[in-house]
């Protein structure tokens, strides 16, 4: 990729032009808020129990603070001390050896470990006061550990660590996806394409169906394991849905691969993550996504005034998968397909076992 995504998050309801520009370089995004000396009472559900919050419950606890960080009446120290009680006790330095760092995104560094058993394990840190949205991180810790799939990355614990959230997960020694389509000189075959698009919509279809909007579908996203096994992470910007609360508004995402609905500020749900998963599939084929060249502020302005996103090399792939895009890039959300419709997509009949993108990582 010439460019990076990292730090191109967005995540506000407005002024997202100054959002974009904050990003992990930035020493403290939070120094600007006034710091309330820590014997203020006490407003936060702090007592909730330690055993297992589940997601609903850690939804609760992100929207409560979200309201009073809105008021920016919270400490760093009652933050750190809320973000504990969802996180295990003891200290991980114990127990495991930093090797490298194999990733970096725009929230976190990722380690690759190991534990007193020798066995690898992938650490992801995230300083707790350069967030742009702290109240995030509860996903970080909740999603991927109460639900489980086959197709979402597994994570073992999470620990506050002075100023550091640590996620500790399985290592996928596979690396992203967009080591993959990045790569000069490899193109993915269609039954390749096919194969991590079934996987991802198996995970959608879960996740979809449990409610939850992951709001980051790219191929940075998408890991995989020696074995060519697909699996999604990355669940720091996800959100709840529910039959009281069906629509979100946020303004979250990486902007190449937002939603229209979501810039235009119409509320949305789980559809936006189809239209990401839409320009992922353009990623695969062409190597970046639509309008990656512009600035992202422009890409934005012209997913909004209806520019379409195509793909560059349309001419070279068949009819079903250019059938099966244009599902996922329907601009009118309530026509997109759904994760669930799209697993019986005649393109997905493509789809081999995982071995098939094996070839792809031995390339690495
Ligand atoms: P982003 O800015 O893309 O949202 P982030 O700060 O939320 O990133 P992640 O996307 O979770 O961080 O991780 C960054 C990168 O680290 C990934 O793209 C991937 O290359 C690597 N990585 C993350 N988790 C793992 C893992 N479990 N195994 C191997 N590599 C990983
Ligand atoms: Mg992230």
């Amino acid at each position: 990729k010439s460019k990076s995504t990292s730090g191109l998050h967005v995540t506000q309801n407005n002024s997202y032009i100054q959002r974009i520009q904050i990003n992990r370089s930035i020493p403290n995004a939070n120094n600007n808020l006034p710091q309330k000396p820590a014997t203020k009472p006490r407003k936060l559900p702090l007592t909730s129990s330690k055993s297992t919050p589940n997601f609903s419950q850690a939804n609760n606890l992100k929207t409560q603070f979200q309201k009073q960080n809105q008021k920016q009446k919270v400490t760093h120290e009652e933050f750190k001390a809320a973000l504990m009680c969802v996180t295990c006790d003891g200290d991980p330095t114990t127990h495991l050896k930093m090797i490298r760092k194999i990733g970096e995104g725009s929230t976190a560094l990722v380690y690759l470990a190991v534990d007193k058993q020798n066995r690898q394990l992938a650490v992801k840190k995230m300083n707790l006061k350069k967030q742009q949205r702290r109240e995030l991180l509860f996903n970080e810790v909740c999603i991927m550990r109460d639900y489980h799939h086959v197709n979402i990355v597994e994570m073992y614990s999470s620990f506050v660590v002075h100023d550091e959230l640590w996620v500790v997960m399985e290592y996928l020694e596979g690396g992203a996806l967009t080591d993959i389509v990045t790569r000069t000189g490899v193109t993915m075959t269609e039954p390749q394409i096919a194969t991590v698009c079934k996987a991802v919509l198996q995970a959608l279809v879960y996740l979809h169906d449990k409610g939850v909007i992951h709001r980051d579908i790219k191929s940075d996203s998408i890991l995989l394991t020696s074995q060519g096994q697909i699996k999604l992470s990355d669940f720091g910007f996800c959100a709840q849905i529910s039959p009281e609360i069906p629509k979100r508004r946020s303004f979250v995402g990486t902007p190449y691969w937002m939603a229209p609905e979501l810039i235009t500020r119409i509320p949305y749900g789980t559809s936006v993550d189809i239209w990401s998963l839409g320009i992922m599939v353009i990623e695969m084929v062409d190597g970046e996504p639509p309008f990656f060249n512009e600035t992202p502020i422009n890409a934005l302005k012209m997913i909004k005034d209806c520019v379409p996103s195509k793909m560059r090399h349309s001419d070279q792939v068949s009819v079903v998968l250019r059938n099966f895009v244009n599902r996922l890039l329907t601009r009118t959300p309530s026509d997109r397909a759904t994760a669930e419709l799209l697993t019986r997509n005649p393109f997905l009949q493509l789809a081999r076992d995982t071995p098939c993108l094996k070839p792809l990582l031995s390339k690495r």
